[in-house]
C-alpha cells in the first residue's frame, strides 16, 4: 500500500484538493482519497500537483514520421494535400516513428488514446503498448459514388488488422462531413457494434467546410477538381456542416466531434438537441499549426459541453502532450478555470472513449495512472505555464 500527497490534488472532478492524500495498491489501483492527518507519517509528499493519467482523445499515430515536415499556418486544404504527399515513406522509418511517439505519450503522462487509422501500421505497437488505444478506422470516399465499394473493401481489411487486445478497442468511423457520402455514412452507421461505442469524426475545422454545406461552393470544390473528382452527387443542405453529421450519424452512440474551430453556439445547442451522448475534442496546438485559429471555448463552457483534449498527429503539432495542450488553451483563454481544464484532460476524455470505469479520476477501484506536475502554485492552482510532467504510475 502506498500513500502520496502534493500541494494540490486534481481528482478529475471539481476544484483541486489541499491537504489530502491518495492511497493506492502496488498495481496502481486507487484505495482512497482522504484528508491528510496532522503530522501523518508514511506519506510521500510531492511539490506541485497530482492528477490522473491524461486521455488523448485525438491522435493519428501512423502519421508520426511526418514530424516537422509540413509547413505551419497554410490552412486545412494545403495541409491535407501535404499529408497525402508524405504518405510514401520507408516502412522502417514509419515503424520507428510510431514507437517513438507511443513512448513520448507514455512519458508525458497519457494513459489512453483515441487514434485514427487509415492503415494497419500502428497495430503491432498498440498490441504491446502500456497505453490503451481506441482505434478509429477512418473511412472516406470524397462523395464519389465510384469509390464507395473500393473504400468499403479496403477499410474492412484495415479494421480486421487493428489490435483489440486487452483494453484496446476498434470500430469504423467517418473522416469528415466534407469527405464522406451519405451512402458511406449509412454503411458505417449499420456496422455491427456491441454496446455503446465511440464514433469520432473531424468537424468544422475550417470555414471552407461550412461554406461547402451552406452554399455549395468554395475551396473544397476546387480541391476535389484537383484530384479529378467533382461534387455533382453532393447537394448542399444549406445548413452548417455539423448538421450533415446529425443527419447521418447514430445519435445513440457516443459521438466525438474533433476540432470544432468553426462550431458556433447554435451548432452546440443543436448537437445536444440531437443526442445526449455528444463529446467534443479540442486540439489547440494543431489548430494553431494548421489554421492559426482556436474554437470559441466560452460557448462550449456556457453550454456545459463535454469537452475533451486531443493532440492530433505530430505532423501538425510540436509534441504529443496533453499538458502542452492545456498550457496553450490557458495561454490564449486565461478565463478558463484550471480545474476545468484538468476535467477535460482526464475524466471527460475517459468518458468520451468509454474508459471511465478504469481511467479519468481518482476514485476507488479505478487504475487511472498517477501523474505528478511539478511547478509553482498561484491563486490556488498549479501554474500550468511552468508545470513539468513526471509519471508516478
Ligand atoms: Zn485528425
Amino acid at each position: 500500500m502506498n500513500k502520496i500527497s502534493a500541494d494540490l490534488i486534481y481528482t478529475g472532478i471539481g476544484d483541486a484538493l489541499k491537504n489530502h492524500k491518495i492511497t493506492y495498491d502496488d498495481d496502481g489501483t486507487i484505495i482512497s482519497v482522504s484528508s491528510l492527518e496532522k503530522d501523518e507519517i508514511g506519506v510521500r509528499h510531492f511539490n506541485g500537483a497530482l492528477c490522473p493519467g491524461f486521455i488523448n482523445t485525438h491522435c493519428h499515430l501512423e502519421l508520426s514520421h511526418m514530424k516537422g515536415k509540413i509547413p505551419t499556418g497554410t490552412g486545412l486544404i494545403p495541409f491535407i494535400t501535404s499529408v497525402v504527399k508524405f504518405r510514401e515513406f520507408p516502412q522502417e522509418q514509419i515503424d520507428q516513428a510510431i514507437l517513438d511517439a507511443d513512448k513520448e505519450m507514455y512519458d508525458n503522462g497519457i494513459v489512453a488514446v483515441g487514434d485514427i487509422c487509415n492503415k494497419v501500421d500502428t497495430a503491432s505497437c498498440k498490441s504491446k503498448s502500456p497505453l490503451a488505444y481506441y482505434s478509429f478506422v477512418e473511412m472516406f470516399d470524397f462523395h464519389q459514388a465510384s469509390l464507395l465499394q473500393p473504400t468499403i473493401d479496403q477499410y474492412m481489411e484495415v479494421l480486421e488488422g487493428q489490435s483489440d487486445l486487452d483494453l484496446n478497442e476498434k470500430n469504423l468511423v467517418p473522416h469528415a462531413p466534407y469527405s464522406v457520402s451519405e451512402a458511406l455514412f449509412e454503411f458505417i452507421r449499420n456496422q455491427k457494434l456491441e454496446g455503446q461505442r465511440t464514433i469520432s469524426i473531424h468537424n468544422q475545422e475550417t470555414s471552407d467546410e461550412n461554406q461547402m454545406f451552406l452554399s455549395g461552393d468554395g475551396p473544397f470544390y476546387q480541391f476535389y477538381e484537383g484530384f479529378g473528382f467533382n461534387l455533382n452527387d453532393f447537394n448542399a443542405p444549406k445548413k452548417t456542416a455539423i448538421h450533415f453529421n446529425f443527419a447521418n450519424l447514430d445519435s445513440t452512440q457516443r459521438n466525438l466531434f474533433v476540432h470544432n474551430t468553426m462550431t458556433s453556439r447554435e451548432d452546440i445547442l443543436a448537437a445536444y438537441k440531437w443526442s445526449d451522448h455528444v463529446y467534443w475534442s479540442t486540439c489547440a496546438n494543431a489548430n494553431l499549426y494548421i489554421e492559426n485559429s482556436l474554437p470559441d471555448y466560452q460557448a462550449f463552457i456556457d453550454l456545459d459541453a463535454n469537452m475533451t483534449i486531443g493532440t492530433d498527429s505530430i505532423s501538425s503539432n510540436w509534441q504529443l502532450s496533453i499538458l502542452e495542450e492545456m498550457k496553450t488553451i490557458k495561454r490564449y483563454n486565461s478565463f478558463i478555470p484550471t480545474s476545468l481544464l484538468f476535467q477535460w484532460a482526464t475524466l471527460n476524455g475517459a468518458k468520451a472513449l468509454g474508459y471511465e470505469a478504469l481511467f479519468g479520476s481518482f476514485e476507488k477501484d479505478k487504475k487511472p495512472g498517477i501523474i505528478h506536475l511539478e511547478g509553482p502554485i498561484s491563486d490556488g492552482d498549479i501554474d500550468l505555464s511552468l508545470a513539468v510532467v513526471n509519471r508516478i504510475i
